[in-house]
Order: structure tokens, then sequence, then C-alpha cells
């Protein structure tokens, strides 16, 4: 049997129990990684994982469960920062509170859970981190004003962090996905009065005339952790189905 690209590492993966972060935890365990997930709901992860327990906006609960994960594996190589809530509306629809709540799971989430993974990511020969971003980064989606501010920010944060660890050897980099087809988006479907046609209309939207798969989003991300694109850090790949190219 040929080994993994990830064979002998250990990735934290936020947001893991569900969703895109659930296909990227099945992706790179499926190269060899062992997974640590960490979610403020654990009840979907994969059994194969180990999870932990932890809310992303909470500097305490992230630095024991990262903390926690460290000394199951004894080492950690991969953060992939994931977990994101949505947020509808343009600049009215949200109070300050909801700003600040959006903000900090979004963004400084993954600025907590890399820093406190930070000093296991230096000791490692393949130290990588990958951020879910979003269309949003780069898009101007209409009634969606505070999430793209968030995802803007997380696109900022990657060069950001991609340049001050760069001579450390942690390599940076994001992801953008287009509208994909996990739990969350079958929850805004489901509030529909005919589900089923605002899936299809939904599907329509899209580019390639469906949404994307977690898998799909997964791929790009082993790419971006794996040492198969060792010389790239600040970047973001497109899983979009062609949105971005035709703006
Ligand atoms: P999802 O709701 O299916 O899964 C999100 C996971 O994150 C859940 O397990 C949830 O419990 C966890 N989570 C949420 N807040 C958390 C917190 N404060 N602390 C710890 N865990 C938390 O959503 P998804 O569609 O898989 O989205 C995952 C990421 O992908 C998000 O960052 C989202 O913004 C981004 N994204 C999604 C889409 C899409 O269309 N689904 C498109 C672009 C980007």
């Amino acid at each position: 049997m040929t080994k993994g690209v990830l064979e002998g590492l250990v990735a934290i993966v936020t947001g893991g129990a569900s969703g895109i972060g659930a296909a990227i935890a099945a992706k790179l365990h499926a190269e060899g990684a062992q997974i640590a997930v960490l979610d403020r709901d654990i009840v979907g992860a994969d059994a194969a994982f180990a999870a932990f327990q932890a809310d992303v906006s909470d500097r305490a609960s992230v630095d024991a469960a990262v903390t926690a994960a460290a000394e199951k594996f004894g080492r950690i190589d991969i953060v992939i920062n994931n977990a994101g809530i949505g947020a509808q509306g343009d600049i009215t629809a949200n109070d300050d509170d909801e700003w600040a709540r959006v903000l900090s799971i979004n963004v400084t989430g993954i600025a907590r859970v890399t820093a406190a993974a930070l000093r296991w990511l230096r000791k490692s020969p393949s130290a990588a981190v990958c951020n879910t971003a979003s269309i949003a980064s780069t898009t101007g989606l209409p009634q969606r004003a505070l999430y793209s501010a968030s995802k803007g920010a997380v696109s900022a944060l990657t060069r950001a962090m991609a340049a001050d660890h760069l001579r450390e050897g942690i390599r940076v980099n994001a992801v953008n996905p287009g509208t994909a087809d996990t739990p969350w988006v079958s929850r805004l479907l489901d509030s529909a009065d005919d589900p089923a046609a605002e899936r299809a209309a939904l599907n329509a939207r899209q580019p390639h005339g469906r949404l994307v798969s977690p898998d799909e989003v997964a791929g790009a991300v082993l790419y971006l952790v794996s040492p198969l694109s060792g010389s790239t850090t600040g970047t973001c790949i497109e899983v979009d189905g062609g949105m971005a190219a035709l703006r």
C-alpha cells in the first residue's frame, strides 16, 4: 500500500464536525494525517478522529483544546481554520454585538487557534495552515455585508500570517469556496417555502450549474497543506465553479 502524503503528521481542524470541515478532516485522514477536530459541537465528529469541544471565540477554551490535542498526539503540524458562521443583510441588519460575535469567530478565531498551536508548528518540518475564506472575500455579494467583511479579513490575515511566519517554515494559505452543499446551506434552504425549488434555483445561479461539493474544497486544502505545495504561501485557491473567473 502506498503511503499518504501526510503520513505521520497531525492536523487540527476547526469546525471539523460538519460540512466543509468534516470533508477536510476525512481527506487529510485518508492521506495519513491524525486528526484533532476542534468544534463547539462535537456530536457530528467522525469516531475515527479525536474530538475536542472548543469555541474559537473563547481564548481559554481554544488554549485548553489545542493543549489537549498536542498532549494526545505529541505534535501539531497542520492547522485548518475552518470554523465560521454566516450573517445576512446589509450594514443596518446586525447590531454591534452581532458584528463583534461574527468577527470574533470568523477572524479572531483564526488568530487564537493558530497562536495556540504556534509553538508546535515551529517544531514541525511540514508546518502548514489553511484558512477557509469565501467567494465573499473578493466578490460584492448582496445582503452579506458583515459576512463579507469577515471573510475579506480572513484573506488579509492569511497574507499577513504568511509573511510573519515565512522564515519559520510555516506556510499559510486559504481557500475561497463558492456556495457549497453543506448542512449550513441545507438549513437555509429548508427555511424556504419550497426547499426543492429553492435548491434548483440556487444550483442554476452557480456558474457551473451546481453547488460546490465539500470534498472539492477538501481537495484544494489537501494540496495547500501537503508538500506538493512546498513553495506556496500567502495565496488562495478559488473553489467556486468559475465564479471568480467570471467577475
Ligand atoms: P457548517 O455549519 O456545516 O459547519 C460549521 C462547523 O463549524 C460546525 O460543526 C459548527 O459547530 C462549527 N462552529 C461554528 N462556530 C464555531 C465556534 N465558534 N467554535 C467552534 N466551532 C464552531 O458550515 P460549512 O458550510 O461547512 O462552513 C464551514 C466554513 O466554510 C465556514 O467558515 C464558512 O464561512 C465557509 N464557507 C462555507 C460556504 C458554504 O456555501 N457552505 C461557502 C464559502 C465558505
